[in-house]
C-alpha cells in the first residue's frame, strides 16, 4: 500500500476533472492510468505530486506510506516528475542537468561533489548514455534526452516516479523502444511508478496494473489481461483497442442480426473474432461487402461494409484468409465467434 487517493474530487470553477476518485497504488508496482484526452489523468497525476490541490472535504485524503500528506510541500513529498516536455536546462549538459537536484541540496542533505560524481555515473550507466554527459539537450535524440529526464528524476531517490506521457512527443519507433526499455528498467528498480497515457498500447505493454479513467471516474482497474479480456463496461472494451458494433439478439451460439424487433441489444465483437465466409453458413451471417484489405503487416485487415453501409473491421491471420482470398466488392458472409453484451446501453 503505498499511494493511497481516498474519495479525491477536483472542480475546475463548476467543471468536475475528478468525481470521487479512490485509488490505491502499490509498492513496487508500474501503474498506468489510462483515458482519453480531458479524462483527469494529468489532473489526478498533479494531485499527487503536490502541485495541485483537491476541493476540500473530510472524507478526502492522500496517503503516502499509510501516512496522510495533505499539506506537505513538493519538496517534502519526494516524488521525481517526468512530463511530455522534457524540461531539461538547455544551458547545462547531460552531467549538470542529472546533477542538478543533487547540487542544490543544502544543511543536513548536502552531498559532497564526488559522491555527486558517483551517482551521476551510475545513473548514466542506467540510461545507457555513458559517454555523452557532455552533450547539451539540443545535441540529443528525443529519446535521449527523455531518457536524461528520467535520470534527473531519479537522481533526487524519489520515493515513487510519476510520468506524465512522457514519450508523447516522439515517433511510433522510438517510443516502442522507450517503452520496453522502461519496463527492464522499472524491474531492475521496481521504484513504484505511475505513468499517464492516451495510448492503450502503450499501458497495456507497460502496466502491471491499468486504471482506465473516463470523464473523472474511474471505469475499471486490473491487470492489463483483465481490462482487455473482461472489461466491465462498452467505455472500456471500446477505448482498450477496435471494437465492431452490432445490433441484434443472440439465440445459444448464434447471434440474428437485428436492428428494428423490440428487444434487440448493441453487441460488440474484436475485429480478430470475426470469420468470413464465402457462402452463408447453416448458422447464419451478416451479409457484407469487402471494401478494402490490408496485407502488409502480421495478421491481413479487412474493411467490410453491410447493406445499411456500417463499416465492419475484421481480421484474419494470412493463413487462414489464403484460404478465401476474398477481393474488393466480393460479398461475404461475417459471423461472430465472441460477442460481449453489457447491461448498460452505450453507442460507438
Ligand atoms: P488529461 O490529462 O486526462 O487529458 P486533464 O487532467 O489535463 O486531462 O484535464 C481534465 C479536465 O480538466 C479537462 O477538461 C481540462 O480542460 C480541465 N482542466 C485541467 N486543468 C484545468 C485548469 N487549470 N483550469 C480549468 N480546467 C482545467
Ligand atoms: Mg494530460
Amino acid at each position: 500500500m503505498s499511494i493511497e487517493i481516498i474519495n479525491v474530487t477536483k472542480t475546475f470553477g463548476n467543471y468536475t476533472a475528478l468525481n470521487n476518485v479512490s485509488l490505491v497504488i502499490p509498492d513496487g508496482k508500474l501503474v498506468a492510468l489510462l483515458g482519453p484526452s480531458g479524462s483527469g489523468k494529468t489532473t489526478l497525476l498533479r494531485i499527487i505530486a503536490g502541485l495541485d490541490v483537491f476541493d476540500a472535504n473530510p472524507k478526502s485524503d492522500i496517503r503516502f506510506k499509510g501516512k496522510s500528506v495533505i499539506g506537505h510541500r513538493i519538496a517534502e513529498r519526494q516524488v521525481g516528475f517526468v512530463f511530455q516536455h522534457y524540461a531539461l536546462f538547455r544551458h547545462m549538459n547531460v552531467y549538470q542537468n542529472i546533477a542538478f537536484g543533487l547540487k542544490v541540496r543544502r544543511g543536513k542533505n548536502w552531498m559532497p561533489r564526488q559522491q555527486i560524481r558517483e551517482r551521476v555515473t551510475e545513473l548514466l550507466h542506467l540510461i545507457q548514455l555513458d559517454n555523452l554527459e557532455r552533450r547539451y539537450p539540443d545535441q540529443l535524440s528525443g529519446g535521449q534526452r527523455q531518457r536524461v529526464a528520467l535520470a534527473r528524476a531519479l537522481a533526487i531517490e524519489p520515493q515513487f516516479l510519476l510520468l506524465d506521457e512522457p514519450f508523447g512527443a516522439l515517433d511510433a519507433k522510438v517510443r516502442q523502444n522507450l517503452r520496453r526499455w522502461l519496463r527492464q528498467l522499472h524491474e531492475q528498480i521496481k521504484l513504484t511508478s505511475v505513468f499517464v497515457t492516451h495510448d492503450q498500447e502503450e499501458a497495456l505493454e507497460l502496466a502491471d496494473e491499468i486504471v482506465v479513467l473516463n470523464q473523472g471516474k474511474i471505469e475499471q482497474e486490473g491487470t492489463p489481461d483483465e481490462v482487455f479480456h473482461e472489461p466491465k463496461s462498452a467505455f472500456v472494451m471500446d477505448f482498450l483497442g477496435s471494437v465492431n458494433l452490432f445490433h441484434g439478439r443472440i439465440e445459444g451460439a448464434s447471434v440474428i442480426f437485428d436492428s428494428k424487433t423490440a428487444g434487440h441489444r448493441p453487441i460488440f465483437v474484436r475485429p480478430h473474432e470475426i470469420d468470413l465466409f464465402p457462402e452463408n453458413p447453416n448458422t447464419g451471417g451478416l451479409p457484407t461487402k469487402v471494401r478494402r484489405v490490408q496485407l502488409a503487416g502480421s495478421i491481413v485487415k479487412i474493411e467490410l461494409q453491410d447493406e445499411s453501409q456500417r463499416e465492419i473491421f475484421v481480421e484474419l491471420s494470412h493463413e487462414k484468409y489464403n484460404v478465401y482470398n476474398f477481393g474488393i466488392g466480393d460479398t461475404v458472409f461475417a459471423v461472430p465467434q465472441r460477442t460481449v453484451v453489457f447491461a448498460e446501453y452505450y453507442s460507438i
